[in-house]
């Protein structure tokens, strides 16, 4: 139960005063449905403002306050934008602009002849000085000089920076005062100040401690609630899984495995020989062999007398998953299945339910599939072995639901192609052990991957029939984001359409709009080789495997990350046949661009791009990380993840070493955090808890 402590953070945005139904619909479009919503929407930066005594004292660009005389009133009636010509106190004489409908308040704010004090941006225009849209008006100088730090909130259409400051002050005021969980000698050393005080001076200033506070309390919450799975898990009892390696004596795999590979295997064989179930990650680039690992492992639950299921996040994966298993089980006699959901399942309900009863007589040893080998209608013999695949597709919670399907908590092994930096690693995964695979097969050839400007885009063309003229396939890529998603599908289209116009019915369309049936049949055409030129937004980011596609194109290749360019680019080079990644840059790129492309240029080690990410991300340039929806924490940005979070796990760790119960006035506090930040599954793992 959520301490009532806490209930006022919880209540509605509806509730407070001046929020009706036009309000609502922005400020659930942003998230901001609780109060505590508001208490932690934090500005994205702040307005510094300087008041000066005339223009003279003003630069071109700057944000001032300055009071003006208004003389008079110009197209007030007509077209084009309504402007005000005022006068500083030594006649200089701005013109206030204003477009659309906000001319109406401010033809009454700005009676001729008056003073007023004017807060905005001061610019150019031909000859003249403006000010566009002056973000506030006022008849005394009191209010004005309180705004000389303004803070700047995210917004979106139907909301203003002030009706948001108006909401984000009542949100404030109900705070509660909360028992401190950070360690008081931290907090001292590093001068935060306490919960409440932080989320106000956050507000208000650029407060560098503050938002630091906010951000340790966010990564200390997800740490201990991480843990706290850790140790639940480390509790619990299950079939302790020990091979006699019959089955995979019987493998005929075509390579010997790596010696990563092997290490990785070894760990999971003494993982799952425990009473413990295994909850380990197996991380390893694009390429690296995960799948002849997962294989091993099912093998060993197979060897033991149990079962082995495999999760995949998309049908064409599961498919994937499937046959490459199937293949390399050949020899074993071990029966594989492939579930997917009711309507997408070959074969036919009549299938579906041979499938099912195979399920639980304990005839099929191995089962493939999406998360419909976990709906309630599969009954499982005796499955002992969950193997997720592309676990970042999957939040913890879930993670936390898969391994109730058992009768005992079956042993789990998550595995992402995702090589994120090692903090990354611990904030996301904190409650695992990890195997890395941080060794390639041997024999994988290197990507050639250039940099081209956009403005040789009919070269690339040129280049592309050349390599399919030789029978080849390739990969166009088109970015694809949230925030810009219309647009983005409209130029994937019309790229399609053009691409379509020169090379006829060899190329295919695949991007996230389509119907799963539209979407496999493309990717199918595509596989089977059919189809020669698979033009897609990121949605063939994970899994694809198609050998004999050798090049990639990737338009506006600046505005993928680097982990996103990685791993897209990890759709090549898979055959033995040499392979080329083309990565087209728009006009504009910035410092920080440049520097990124050029490093996909020089390397290809997954790893190293991923902590190469991390900190030119933290460099300052954001990426549209928000938009792409990869920021892995709403408070805490990439820096201050690197600087923060190695403290926070730390700190997590001792007061779970002191206090695992979280019974001691600094648990119960630290419940109170994990209440806040929403990780009570955490807390709810605690007995009694
Ligand atoms: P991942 O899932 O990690 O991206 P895969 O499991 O699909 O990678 O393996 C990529 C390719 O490498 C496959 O074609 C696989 O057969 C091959 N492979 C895996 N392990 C080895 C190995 N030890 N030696 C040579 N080839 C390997
Ligand atoms: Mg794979």
């Amino acid at each position: 139960m959520r301490p009532d402590l806490l209930n006022p953070l919880f209540a509605e945005t509806a509730g407070l005063k001046g929020v009706g139904p036009g309000l609502a619909r922005p400020l659930g479009k942003l998230g901001l449905t609780r109060v505590k919503d508001l208490a932690y929407h934090l500005p994205d930066r702040f307005v510094a403002r300087r008041a000066v005594a005339n223009l003279d004292e003003a630069s071109v660009g700057e944000q001032i306050v300055v009071a003006l005389t208004v003389r008079e009133h110009r197209n007030a009636a007509g077209r084009g934008p309504f402007r005000v010509h005022a006068e500083d106190a030594l006649g200089n004489v701005v013109a206030l602009i204003w477009f659309g409908r906000a001319a109406f308040t401010a033809k009454k704010l700005l009676p001729p002849g008056e003073l007023r004090w004017v807060a905005g941006r001061l610019d150019h225009y031909g000859q003249g000085l403006q000010i566009v849209h002056p973000d506030h008006i006022a008849e005394g100088s009191a209010g004005l000089l309180g705004t000389l730090n303004e803070p700047v909130y995210p917004l979106c259409e139907g909301l203003t920076q002030g009706r948001v400051q108006g909401l984000v002050e009542q949100a404030l005021g109900y705070l509660p005062k909360l028992p401190e969980w950070i360690e008081p000698g931290l907090l001292e050393k590093m001068g935060w100040p306490a919960w409440d005080a932080a989320l106000a001076s956050a507000h208000k200033h650029p407060d560098a401690a503050a938002r630091d506070r906010l951000a340790y309390d966010e990564l200390l919450a997800n740490s201990l609630a991480l843990l706290l799975v850790k140790a639940s898990n480390r509790t619990r009892r299950t079939v302790p899984l020990k091979g006699d390696g019959n089955l995979r004596a019987k493998l005929r795999l075509p390579f010997a495995l790596t010696g990563a590979q092997t290490r990785a295997v070894t760990d999971i064989e003494s993982d799952v020989a425990q009473g413990a179930p295994m909850l380990r990650l197996l991380q390893g680039d694009v390429g690296s062999g995960k799948t002849a690992v997962a294989l091993h492992s099912m093998l060993i639950a197979v060897e033991a007398g149990a079962q082995a299921a495999l999760l995949a996040p998309t049908e064409i994966l599961a498919r994937q998953h499937a046959e490459t298993l199937t293949r390399m089980a050949a020899g074993t006699g071990v029966t594989i299945a492939l579930l997917t959901g009711k309507s997408s399942q070959r074969g036919g309900a009549k299938a579906r339910e041979a499938i099912l009863m195979g399920l639980m007589d304990g005839s099929i040893q191995i089962c493939v599939g999406t998360h419909a080998i976990f709906q309630e209608a599969v009954n499982y013999r005796n499955l002992a072995l969950v193997v997720i695949d592309e676990q970042h597709r999957f939040g913890v919670g879930q993670r936390l639901m898969l391994t109730q399907k058992g009768k005992a908590t079956p042993h789990c092994l998550a595995m992402t192609a995702t090589p994120i930096p090692r903090t990354l690693t611990l904030a996301q995964y904190g409650e695992m052990d990890v195997s890395r695979l941080d060794e390639m097969p041997p024999g994988r050839q290197p990507i050639d991957t250039r940099v081209v400007a956009l403005d040789r885009l009919a070269d690339v063309v040129e280049g592309l029939a050349r390599h399919l003229a030789t029978g080849a396939q390739a990969y166009w890529v088109c970015p694809m984001v949230r925030e810009l998603e219309t647009a983005d599908l409209a130029a994937a289209e019309a790229r399609y359409a053009a691409l379509e116009a020169r090379f006829g019915d060899q190329v295919v369309l695949v991007h996230g709009q389509l119907r799963p049936e539209a979407k496999e049949a493309a990717m199918e055409r595509f596989s089977s080789g059919k189809a020669k030129l698979l033009v897609a937004t990121t949605v063939i980011e994970v899994g694809v495997d198609v050998p004999a596609a050798t090049l990639m194109v990737i338009e506006q290749a600046e505005r993928f990350g680097l982990a996103q360019l990685h791993q897209l680019r990890g759709r090549v080079g898979r055959g033995s046949e040499r392979s080329t990644c083309l990565l087209l840059r728009g006009e504009a790129l910035s410092e920080t661009g440049r520097e990124r492309l050029a490093l996909m240029r020089e390397t290809q080690d997954g790893f190293l791009l991923a902590e190469e990410d991390l900190r030119l991300r933290g460099g300052g340039e954001l990426l549209g990380t928000r938009q792409s929806g990869d920021a892995p924490f709403a408070i805490a940005d990439f820096e201050q993840i690197a600087r923060l979070l190695p403290m926070a796990h730390d700190d997590a760790r001792l007061l779970m070493e002191r206090d695992g119960g979280l019974s001691s006035p600094r648990g119960e506090a630290a419940r109170a955090l994990l209440y806040l930040f929403e990780r009570d599954w955490g807390v709810q793992l605690l007995r009694g808890g």
